[in-house]
């Protein structure tokens, strides 16, 4: 049986509004699925919403609510958001449906069982806004040192997950796994932080009583953070669907850089602790910073993905967040940055390669994409590039390299730019030249069509638009990568249909 491939997002705090971080995570892992998915597997792709917590329930009272309606309706917004962002998830898992809480709870009582989790007391200054607790010696001026507000001393019983017991084993993993968290920066943070030595974690609450409870013991509610790093189980169907839990787990997990610990250290503590398989990779997403005030404006700190893909589209949007910055670093978040790759990239090197060759197909063929040619003499060399960029592009996809894959793509939207102004179709033309000039517009229809499969998991709505464009009757996510990514595939025939421009360019507004 084909085994599949299960990629997940961090599931975002319900409390929070929808910024350009959340975004990241989630296009970056929508790209990877629907790579995949072209590439012929299996895929599972799941997002959701951690929902439950002291701060939730706070919220909720502030409201007047009660914390479930409360949560039912701060889920609306990012599940609007996604849909906007043509995220393709296969499930939308939230920590207060039914399912959750049973698998939550039967993993608590396991892992007790068998003497992974035990009873203590606990006694900490504690932050509610992260409803985290700190050492005295990492507070700030007796505060937070996240947040900067104050901590109470704050004591109470508690379960505690065996941490302390598989460090050794977690390490040697990591080191026997190179690519297992990512990127090396984060890798090697994990690793210094697991021999500096580990303690024991606290994953059951008693101030509050919006959460799990433990099923064994009702003053306590599970922690929040295990609760929601079981999500990733129970939505690909741990103890509820064995033969899909099977086909998918292992996870991809995406998250962002600040849940690191979370990710690369408890979770695989529980894991192994499960007996389960540990995640092929955890990749940590860098930030993006504010680069200048304009994006700023309308909302404070927070850079608004809405309003940014009513500007400037949801696919320029995509790009850009997939092609501007390496996996796993920090990036600037500029306005002027934006509308430049719109520009260049999109504007220029791609859409001026159709606008420039679709009238000359209108003009010298009526609009009619010439035959596959018989003879491929002036085409060789743009098949040759292509051939080697499809696999650089494929190599790249499948080890989760988008930027460098847009970037081998790139190479060959230049070569096909080239391409115009050497074999000069004009010329062809005028000088009577018909199999030289279908040969010549066939392989410049053909490398535009590669292009738009190759970036069609980033730019969806583009890619279906542009195939229309180019006269062809399929979306380019109806076939399998294994059939059409190939050059020469393009039997040609088709009437084609120009349209609006793809990547209409954005003008830069003149600086204050
Ligand atoms: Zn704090």
């Amino acid at each position: 049986m084909k085994k599949g491939c299960y990629f997940t997002t961090p599931i975002y705090y319900v409390n929070d509004v929808p910024h350009i971080g959340h975004a990241y995570a989630t296009v970056v892992a929508d790209v990877f699925a629907r790579y995949h998915r072209l590439a012929g597997d299996e895929v599972f792709f799941l997002t959701g919403t951690d929902e439950h917590g002291q701060k939730v329930a706070k919220a909720a009272e502030d409201r007047g609510l009660e914390p479930q309606e409360h949560v039912d309706k701060m889920v609306g917004p990012f599940q609007d958001l996604w849909s906007l962002y043509s995220v393709s998830n296969d499930y939308f898992i939230r920590t207060t449906e039914e399912r959750h809480q049973q698998v939550v709870q039967e993993i608590f009582s396991r892992l007790y069982e068998q003497g992974d989790i035990y009873k203590g007391t606990y006694e900490g200054w504690y932050c509610i806004h992260e409803e985290n607790y700190w050492a005295e010696g990492q507070l700030v001026d007796m505060n937070c040192p996240d947040c900067g507000r104050p901590v109470k001393r704050v004591t109470e019983d508690s379960y505690f997950l065996k941490t302390s017991g598989y460090q050794d084993r977690l390490l040697e993993y990591i080191e026997a796994h190179p690519d297992f968290i990512r990127p090396v920066v984060r890798r090697n943070e994990v690793v210094s932080f697991l021999e500096s030595g580990v303690q024991d974690v606290a994953v059951s609450r008693t101030a509050f009583s919006w959460g799990v409870p433990v099923p064994f013991d009702s003053e306590h509610v599970v922690y929040v953070w295990f609760d929601a790093l079981i999500n990733y189980l129970t939505g690909v169907g741990y103890t509820t669907d064995d033969e899909h839990f099977a086909a998918f787990w292992p996870p991809v997990h995406l998250i962002g850089k600040d849940i690191l610990k979370f990710h690369a250290v408890i979770w695989p503590t529980m894991l192994m602790a499960l007996g389960l398989d540990l995640p092929k990779a955890i990749i940590a997403t860098g930030f993006w910073t504010l680069g200048d005030q304009k994006i700023s404006k309308s909302r404070g700190k927070v850079i608004d993905p809405i309003e940014l893909a009513d500007e400037l589209g949801v696919d320029a949007v995509r790009y850009f967040l997939l092609r501007e910055m390496p996996l796993g670093h920090d990036g600037e978040f500029t306005h002027d940055g934006l509308v430049r790759r719109i520009n260049d990239d999109l504007a220029n090197d791609f859409g001026n390669l159709i606008h420039r060759t679709l009238p000359m197909v209108k003009k010298y063929r009526d609009g009619v994409v010439p035959k596959r040619p018989a003879t491929a003499g002036r085409t060789a060399a743009l098949a040759e590039t292509a051939a080697g960029i499809i696999d650089e592009y494929n190599k790249n996809m499948r080890a989760e390299n988008a930027r460098e894959a847009l970037i081998a793509v790139w190479r060959l939207l230049a070569a096909a730019n080239k391409f115009i102004d050497s074999s000069q179709p004009w010329n062809l033309s005028k000088d009577g030249d018909d199999q030289g000039l279908d040969e010549v517009l066939w392989g410049l229809i053909e490398t535009i069509r590669l292009a738009v499969l190759m970036t069609y998991p980033i730019m969806p709505a583009t890619g279906e638009a542009a195939f229309e464009q180019l006269g062809f009757d399929e979306s380019p996510g109806d076939k399998l990568f294994s059939d059409e990514l190939v050059w020469g595939r393009l039997a040609g025939g088709g009437q084609t249909r120009p349209g609006s421009p793809l990547f209409p360019r954005i003008e830069l507004e003149p600086k204050e």
